[in-house]
């Protein structure tokens, strides 16, 4: 039985003046007795108001907006384990409808074939997939022949996100790097073709690289695969990074072909949390086939009542961004999805000019490309894009400052990511601070201007 003084303390003390709000809590082992849960929810609220508010995180490809129905639609979601497929339908069927939408958009129908394709965690999920697939397929092809299957590599630029180090790391693959240069920060196509041998599982093109948002030649990899196949009788695909670009390029640039209009694409990884406008996480591999599927990946398993395949490194996982995926398709069309694309590059593209204009730095990033500004200093013998990035963050401006990929990495930039929710009036807020950040940091140098070198592990390999 609580004493009055107890009773009063959680049932009516105001929040600020309960006791759970003046004693210490306990952070690192479990609280020995309970607390109400309007204190629970107040303390954990405050002490996420000291995370970066997502608005003004210019660094993340990540939505950080959708609409409140799509919300109420994941919340409603929530209690929802996506992996019970047999006891939850309709949640599979959007899986299916989703993974259909994506292959259409990504021209699928031009091959004649079926596409599969499956939800993940986000692209890098989708990556060790398609990753895994083209090992194995690699593999069977190799004993075809007779011939080893130990040594397996995979031909990507410097640039490539991190999730191609965890891949090559994780399942013992090779990773071969086209280095960058000052002129060529995307993947060289008859540098890749020197690295490519018969135990090359791929060559992989990035649409729309992390670091300048370029897209790279995709085309131009595919027609060098397939003379190379000829030429050499191996049977050697691309795989299409398409975490950033793949819900850009359908909208903004129909006209690009990068797809599986190529005949050499065998699989795509989308992010459907970043351009794909869902909250995070999830992400879609498709493949142009289901003969591009090694049975031998697929797991079949009846724990949940009937036969079902699978393929994936997860087996439980929220069911809610699948909904918010299906949600924007259905919500925004292909009408909606376009005039936000197009919405995004003008922003960009406004950011862009202001930086050229105002004097202060070189913009290297392209306007046809992903909605996003890579700048790098004019100048930086008094200050580093490091300092302006710490000088913007007091602001509350998340703009990372970060070295360009190996070999061009002596060479740092800032780079401004344009995400559904950023508007012109808040371009132009961003651009007032910048100038006025720049004016503080040259009327006052910093004593040590700050260096960062590139830090890739990889780097060695590559
Ligand atoms: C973001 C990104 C990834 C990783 O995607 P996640 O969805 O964050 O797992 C992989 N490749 C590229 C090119 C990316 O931009």
């Amino acid at each position: 039985m609580l004493s009055k003084h107890e009773q009063d303390d959680t049932q009516i003390a105001p929040l600020y003046g309960s006791r759970a709000m003046v004693a210490p809590i306990p952070k690192w082992t479990l609280a020995e007795g309970e607390m109400a849960p309007d204190a629970a929810y107040q303390i954990i609220h405050d002490d996420l108001t000291l995370n970066g508010n997502p608005l003004l995180n210019l660094a993340s490809f990540v939505t950080t907006w959708m609409d409140p129905q799509a919300r109420d639609l994941m919340m409603e979601a929530m209690p929802v384990n996506f992996v019970d497929a047999p006891e939850y339908p309709q949640t599979a069927e959007l899986e299916r409808r989703c993974v259909s939408i994506i292959a259409d958009l990504f021209n699928a129908d031009a091959t004649g074939e079926t596409a599969v394709g499956t939800s993940t965690v986000g692209s890098s999920e989708a990556v060790m997939l398609a990753g895994l697939a083209l090992k194995w397929n690699w593999r069977t092809r190799r004993a075809a022949q007779g011939k080893p299957a130990d040594k397996p590599n995979i031909v990507t630029g410097s640039n490539v996100q991190v999730v191609w180090d965890k891949l090559a790391r994780y399942f013992d693959i090779e990773l071969r790097c086209v280095d960058m240069t000052h002129e060529r920060t995307v993947i060289g196509v008859p540098e890749a073709k020197a690295l490519i041998d018969e135990n090359t599982i791929a060559v992989v093109g990035i649409l729309g690289s992390t670091y300048t948002g370029e897209f790279e030649p995709i085309q131009e990899l595919d027609a060098m695969l397939q003379a190379l196949n000829k030429e050499t009788g191996w049977d050697v695909p691309l795989h299409v990074d398409a975490a950033s670009g793949g819900f850009v390029a359908p909208f903004a640039y129909p006209d690009l072909i990068w797809d599986f209009r190529l005949p050499t694409v065998k699989s795509i990884n989308v992010s459907g949390h970043k351009y794909g406008l869902v909250y995070p996480g999830v992400g879609w591999a498709i493949w142009r086939s289901r003969e591009e599927l090694p049975d031998d990946l697929l797991f079949h398993d009846a724990y949940l009542g009937e036969d079902q395949i699978t393929f994936n490194l997860n087996f439980s996982k929220a069911s809610n961004q699948v909904v918010g995926q299906y949600y924007n398709f259905l919500r925004l069309g292909r009408e909606g999805y376009t005039r936000i694309m197009q919405g995004l590059l003008e922003t960009s593209a406004h950011i862009a000019d202001a930086a050229e204009a105002s004097g202060h730095f070189n913009v290297i990033s392209a306007k046809d490309a992903l909605p996003l500004v890579t700048v790098t200093l004019k100048s930086d013998e008094h200050y580093t894009c490091h300092d302006l990035s710490d000088k913007l963050r007091e602001r509350g401006w998340i703009i990372p400052a970060y070295p360009l990929p190996p070999k061009a990495d002596d060479v740092s930039c800032l780079r401004v990511v344009v995400r559904e929710g950023f508007s012109r009036d808040m371009a132009d807020r961003l651009m007032e601070d910048v100038l006025r950040a720049v004016n503080a940091l040259n009327a006052r140098p910093p004593a040590a201007p700050k260096r960062v070198r590139h830090t890739r592990k990889a780097q060695a390999v590559c």
